[in-house]
């Protein structure tokens, strides 16, 4: 027992480290994305004829506990919760790939909206259904008294399999809106959640077919099973340039009333978008203010880059115990064997689930401190081009990915 024991924890380790490496296609980001304030689109809207399709809204917080409810069969399940992330899709890939400096990275980190749909349609098919971040684990009291995480039994439709989405960078930055993504999210004249953006031949469109939020909101309408219990996503925000395509943060060169009665409508603007996203399941996460490195500032760049993010976009979003590291760079250098400085100093703001990006949905609770770490998979062009075998459980990149849009820059399968 106690070699079965030694040999289990050997493989977890090596597993882990897999998991946790530098190695392979990693990381997930578009380079440096700080850069300097953003320009303001317009404000007026496009009409939209209103779909007349209902969403389906269900508490996000109920799970019911095994049993038969409305035919269908709820069975227990503590398996692997698959984690996939995704970053704004490329809502026009002309513009997108159009031979500027940007292609290699939209094409190396995102996916379009049309792959993005059709990797919708695969989970879906494969049997995936939509669990909320926060009904995976739960802060408790250990035995001594600490408070630790610990992983939730979940109670889904019989045989079906739980899948968490996140989305990185839901800011709308300035170089997004030059280069073939939607500039910010809205309501529509059904009140819905769609996008505000410019076609390639400079009309602005509104839409729920261009950009991954409300294309994932008609996906669920379509397939409501696919949400059985009203999750979508979290959206994970840096708040350097807003959120969400409003112009909300400040600017500590200069600061003059001017830009501030800005700032203020531009909060007064996103506070119903936030109301919607959270009414239809969607929830927040923190990306940290400026898109920092965990793993190499300083202590006391995290701390006030934190209590910016807290100031900036907490005070809009509300409270959350989701931390996505950028760069997919950990605290300290190592969140998993270590607990360091920095990952006292977030865990001791409220977050409880650091989230990262690796080859795999691997997850960990922390023994020394109440938090899990866990990794995300990453749907983009890299492991659509390189990784086709590690997606096979989710999708066919075959099926999936845009040769005739996408630069031509081959793969390992084709
Ligand atoms: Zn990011």
């Amino acid at each position: 027992m106690r070699r079965m024991t030694t040999l289990l924890l050997s493989l977890l380790l090596l597993l882990s480290l897999t998991a946790c490496g530098q190695g392979g296609p990693s990381g997930g980001l578009i380079g440096d994305e700080a850069g300097p304030p953003a320009e303001t689109p317009p404000e007026d809207e496009a009409p939209e004829v209103p779909d007349p399709e209902p969403y389906l809204i269900l508490d996000p917080t109920v799970m019911p506990e095994g049993g038969v409810r409305d035919g269908v069969t709820y069975v227990a399940y503590n398996g692997i919760v698959e984690h996939l992330f995704f970053h704004p899709v490329v809502a026009y890939p002309e513009l997108a790939f159009d031979g500027d400096a940007q292609d290699n990275g939209i094409d190396d980190y995102m996916v379009t909206a049309d792959e993005y749909r059709k990797i919708l349609q695969s989970v879906y098919d494969k049997g995936y259904v939509l669990v909320d971040i926060g009904d995976v684990w739960s802060e408790t009291t250990g035995e001594d008294g600490q408070p630790k995480m610990v992983k939730d039994t979940l109670y889904l439709p019989e045989g079906k399999k739980p899948l968490i989405l996140s989305y990185d960078d839901t800011n709308y930055y300035d170089y997004m809106l030059a280069n073939g993504f939607t500039y910010k999210l809205i309501l529509g004249e059904d009140g819905k959640i769609a996008s505000w953006g410019k076609d390639p031949q400079g009309n602005e469109v509104v839409s729920r077919a261009l950009d991954a939020i409300p294309i994932l909101d008609k996906f669920v309408e379509e397939h409501p099973d696919f949400s059985p219990f009203g999750a979508k996503g979290c959206l994970s925000l840096t708040g350097y340039a807003g959120i969400l395509g409003y112009r909300t943060q400040t600017d500590t060169k200069s600061w003059t009333a001017a830009q501030e009665a800005v700032r203020q409508k531009e909060i007064d603007a996103v506070k119903p978008i936030i109301a919607e996203l959270k009414r239809t399941g969607w929830t927040f996460g923190s990306h940290t203010w400026g898109h920092i490195r965990l793993g190499s500032k300083s202590l006391e760049t995290i701390q006030a880059d934190t209590q910016r993010w807290f100031d900036e976009v907490g005070s809009l979003v509300g409270p959350t115990t989701i931390l996505f590291y950028p760069h997919g760079e950990r605290p300290d250098g190592n969140d998993w064997q270590d607990t360091g400085p920095v990952f006292r100093y977030l865990q001791s703001q409220g977050f409880r689930v650091f989230c990262s990006v690796g080859i795999e949905s691997f997850s960990y609770i922390k023994k020394d401190i109440c938090g899990v770490i866990c990794d995300r998979l990453h749907p983009d062009g890299i492991t659509l081009r390189y990784a086709r075998d590690r997606y096979l459980q989710f999708y066919d990149a075959k099926d999936i990915m845009d040769m005739d849009v996408r630069p031509q820059r081959g793969t390992n399968w084709s």
